[in-house]
């Protein structure tokens, strides 16, 4: 089991990740179960990803809110982390950004976001768009509860991906890094999708086949998966944060 510091480390890595890639700018986040406490979580305080340091890690609660005296102000939209972990055992990280190039898939009907692409496999076959209005009307389209959090993680199931329309993404997945990787890819996925439907013609997307192998293929710390994260945290400038992992092989360090 990795100790608390390498799991806040590797947290500080994501963030990094996330914004050098673009998947969030000052907004967005990215949060981690507790590994001894799974009814905990970690995340950043409201600070831009880019920015987050060791002591802006929180750890929050099953309801969204700080388990130790916390003055400083929390992101709003923390319920969307609370809730994904409440309805999903098997999750240990999540992501939530406004990624632009997903955007128009939650907004418009006629194409749905799904794979196309061999890395944006890991999205999954069907990305489901929960719309806020549905249950709750008009809102200001933030996640500012547990109740819209768990709408949200309902429309999510038991995808990787959801969109939120008019508004951006959640991602969940069962290691940092995978949903680190999902998030990196899911907007290039959309942005080939966006171009290929520019070019016209029947749209190509990938076969549950090939989604399915992709998937069989994969393991969070294998030398493929630790590459991305080595060379992406080291573009970040966070290198020396890095913690390898015994074996190269699919064991967790
Ligand atoms: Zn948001």
């Amino acid at each position: 089991m990795p100790n608390i510091d390498t799991v806040i480390k590797d947290l500080i890595i994501a963030n990094r990740i996330l914004a050098k890639e673009e998947v969030v700018d000052a907004y967005g986040h990215v949060s981690m179960r507790h590994p001894d406490n799974p009814k905990h979580f970690f995340i950043a305080r409201s600070l831009a990803p880019d920015l987050v340091e060791r002591d802006d890690i929180v750890e929050l609660g099953p309801d969204g809110q700080p388990v130790r005296d916390e003055t400083r102000p929390l992101y709003l939209e923390r319920f969307i982390h609370a809730a994904i972990y409440e309805a999903r055992p098997d999750v240990q990280a999540v992501v939530h950004a406004h990624a632009e190039d997903i955007l128009p898939f939650g907004i418009a009907k006629a194409t749905p976001l799904r794979p196309v692409i061999h890395s944006g496999s890991f999205i999954g076959a069907r990305v489901p768009v929960w719309d806020i209005a549905d249950k709750f009307g008009d809102t200001d389209l933030l996640v500012r509860n547990m109740d819209h959090g768990r709408d949200l993680a309902q429309c999510l199931g038991s995808n990787n991906v959801a969109l939120m329309r008019g508004h951006g993404f959640a991602s969940a997945a069962r290691s940092l890094i995978e949903v680190v990787r999902m998030s990196v890819y899911l907007p290039r996925n959309a942005r080939a999708l966006l171009h290929a439907k520019q070019l016209g013609g029947e749209i190509k997307y990938l076969r549950q086949g090939e989604i399915d192998a992709r998937n069989r293929g994969y393991s969070p710390y294998s030398t493929e998966t630790w590459r991305a994260w080595e060379y992406w945290a080291t573009k970040a400038g966070c290198s020396h944060m890095l913690t390898k992992p015994d074996h190269a092989h699919g064991h967790k360090k």
